[in-house]
């Protein structure tokens, strides 16, 4: 069994996912950890009492071999890394709500202070994603999305049900990542090898070769102090282990100097674990026999329920041969029983019921004992049991779905059937495609309640596989025919009520009305890839949605001023209470402790007053954030209206189009597109 090569335990907590390792001084591998009270803690297990007490960096009392770094703010990321190739040596990185410091820890002095504007970026990874020997940037953000940019461009784009909150890069193109659901697995460009659900969160990932053959497992750090080793290909767990509290980290280095990276784990309480990778006499095999018993067990049971099952079929038979009658309590049904499945939109009594319906039912006088459905991002915790009361039994079940997004979703059904004494089922298993828009339902064309918002584009398709797109990409209660152009087709979304036309027009001529920006960029997508499109430009309009946009813009000026005239403020604040302290301080040598007083009151006053604007700046900066997330979102929706080079220029175009403060050319971009530069 893989058991630790060393173990230590610190005497200070560890905020989680705040880890990082760095060679410091160029040459000895050091732990940083966030801790709470807005410190930062290095362990240097190197250090030859080579004590430092100056600037930010303090000596713990404690640990001779830990030192501390005083941030004075909550500490929300930590990263270490080459910054400058001239030093020679890694510098650590401290990101809080406001700042980014960049710190030298080897001499005890920073490289630089920033203010810096968040966003809602949570996690990133580098990866050589399309395989060209040069790395792409991942970016995994708040809305659910992992999106590969090369340089300033999106290539690739892959929907996840939760916020991304952890991308690892594994071998080649292959990467990990986390989800806030508890959700870890790994992507090979953008197809998904496989994936597991814990009820645990998953703090850190980390890809590491722990069986020594060549390619790196993904490794998690988990909330209940569970650390496992996963196959990069199947997700199969080859190593586990377990600590007292959670995962605070995990990381790689040389912690032992011996020329060889150890896997570290750390625990929010404190504890470190190194592993070296196993050797060759284990084989590969990894985790300890109690761990192999437990799979012998597990594998004993798995063979217990076969036999059964097979000696219930076998009665089954005799009693049918003996009889030659259907005994329903056996469990038998008719040979030719089915499962049928229908998929249909349900409006429901009131706006607010409508969803789509699922019905499954048999094809015979059989019931439907219970249903599971397993389906991701659907329901909570990601299954879904329907078991009616036995006075409820019947042939037929309808399970209400309402998708919270246009994503098309696997149903997995297993349905228990029989009939109403049965003590046995059988076990019917199919899958069921949702399809993407399948939250809009068919209605007759409303030239007054149609939305002012399009976008029109011109495509070289014939209208008949446009229609095949439509079948295929809404729930219609029969399939559309292709008449003749000018060819009409309208929805209404059971979220809202908002209203989609799609409309083909003579010459190739197509226009999607919507007020909905996201929707009209969805349904480009959708169809783009599905006619093989590479390469779209459209000309759109949102007066709605554009009228709000320039509010904000409006917003992020007023804020960006207020924030200059605070800033100045401050700094003349800071100037009277210098003065005003040497000042008190001169009449308390002077022994006048009267003007001494006066000073004071008013340093006390003036104090009351940065504090105070302090929390109007912070309140500024989070409303400037607030705005700058949505111009930026902004950006987005107008390049997911178009497709292949037209959706980069667009974005690229409005970028430059802030940047230069120019919102007259802004929303000329997001209505007609970028001219190629
Ligand atoms: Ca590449
Ligand atoms: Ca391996």
């Amino acid at each position: 069994m893989l058991v630790p090569v060393f173990t230590l335990k610190l005497s200070h907590k560890i905020l989680p996912r705040m880890v990082a390792l760095g060679r410091y001084d160029g040459t000895h591998p050091c732990l940083a950890a966030a801790t709470q009270a807005g410190k930062v803690f290095i362990h240097n297990p190197h250090a030859r009492g080579q004590r430092t007490s100056t600037n930010r960096m303090v000596q713990s009392n404690q640990d001779s071999d830990i030192s501390l770094l005083n941030i004075n703010q909550a500490i929300s990321c930590l990263a270490s890394g080459v910054l400058n190739p001239q030093l020679g040596y890694d510098c650590l990185l401290v990101g809080t709500q406001t700042n980014l410091l960049a710190y030298d820890v080897y001499n005890n002095s920073d490289l630089f202070y920033r203010e810096v504007t968040g966003d809602n970026v949570r996690s990133l990874a580098l990866c050589d994603f399309d395989g060209d020997g040069k790395t792409e940037l991942l970016v995994g953000s708040d809305d659910f999305d992992i999106r590969v940019f090369k340089q300033d461009e999106i290539v690739a784009e892959m929907s996840e049900t939760e916020t991304v909150t952890a991308l690892n890069p594994m071998c080649g193109s292959r990467f990990g990542y986390a989800l806030s659901n508890g959700t870890v697995g790994v992507y090979e460009k953008t197809n998904r090898y496989w994936r597991i659900k814990s009820k645990n969160q998953a703090i850190s990932i980390h890809a590491f070769d722990l069986n020594s053959d060549g390619v790196s497992e993904l490794i998690t750090g988990w909330s209940n102090g569970k650390v496992d080793a996963r196959n990069d290909r199947t997700g199969e767990v080859i190593f586990k282990d377990n600590f007292a509290s959670s995962i605070a980290g995990v990381v790689e280095g040389d912690y032992r100097m011996d020329g060889s990276n150890q896997l570290i784990c750390c625990s929010v309480d404190g504890e470190i674990r190194g592993y070296l990778p196993g050797g060759e006499e284990m084989k590969g095999n990894l985790m300890d026999t109690s761990a192999e018993q437990d799979m012998i067990r597990e594998l004993s049971q798995k063979k217990q329920n076969l036999l059964l099952e097979l000696r219930n079929y076998e009665e089954s038979a005799k009693a049918e041969l003996n009889t030659k009658k259907i005994d329903g309590q056996r469990g038998m049904i008719p040979a030719n029983t089915q499962l049928q499945t229908a998929l249909l939109v349900n409006l429901g009594s009131d706006n607010r019921s409508a969803h789509v319906e699922l019905c499954i039912s048999t094809t015979n006088d059989t019931i439907i004992r219970a249903v599971l459905i397993f389906a991701e991002g659907i329901f909570e915790g990601e299954s879904h049991v329907v078991h009616p009361s036995p006075q409820n039994l019947s042939g037929c079940i309808r399970v209400p779905l309402t998708p919270a997004k246009d994503v098309p979703v696997d149903l997995h059904i297993k349905a228990f059937v029989g009939y109403r004494n049965s003590t046995q089922f059988h076990v019917f298993e199919l899958t069921r495609q949702l399809p993407r828009f399948s939250m809009y339902a068919l209605s007759s064309p409303d030239s007054s309640a149609e939305p002012l918002s399009f976008v029109n584009f011109t495509m070289n398709e014939r209208p008949q596989r446009i229609i095949m797109w439509l079948n295929q990409s809404f729930l219609l209660p029969e399939d559309v025919e292709f008449q003749s152009v000018p060819f009409q087709v309208c929805f209404t979304s059971l979220r809202n009520a908002g209203q989609l036309c799609i409309k083909i027009k003579p010459g190739g001529e197509i226009s999607i009305n919507t007020d909905d920006i996201d929707l009209a960029g969805d349904i480009i997508q959708s169809m783009t890839s599905f006619l093989a499109i590479e390469d779209l430009q459209v000309e759109a309009d949102f007066p709605a949605y554009f009228e709000e946009l320039r509010k904000v813009l409006v917003k992020v000026d007023e804020h960006h001023a207020v924030n200059q005239r605070l800033t100045a403020d401050m700094a003349e604040h800071s100037r009277l209470i210098r003065s005003m302290l040497l000042q008190a301080e001169d009449a308390r040598c002077q022994g006048d402790m009267k003007i001494m007083k006066t000073h004071y009151i008013e340093l006390y006053d003036l104090n009351r007053d940065l504090i105070n604007q302090y929390k109007i700046r912070c309140n500024n900066h989070t409303e400037l954030l607030n705005n700058l997330k949505a111009v930026n979102q902004a950006i987005q929706r107008a390049g997911q209206l178009r497709v292949g080079r037209p959706k980069a220029q667009v974005i690229s175009a409005c970028r430059d189009a802030i940047r230069s403060n120019n919102f007259h050319t802004l929303f000329r971009i997001m209505r007609v597109g970028a001219a190629p530069s």
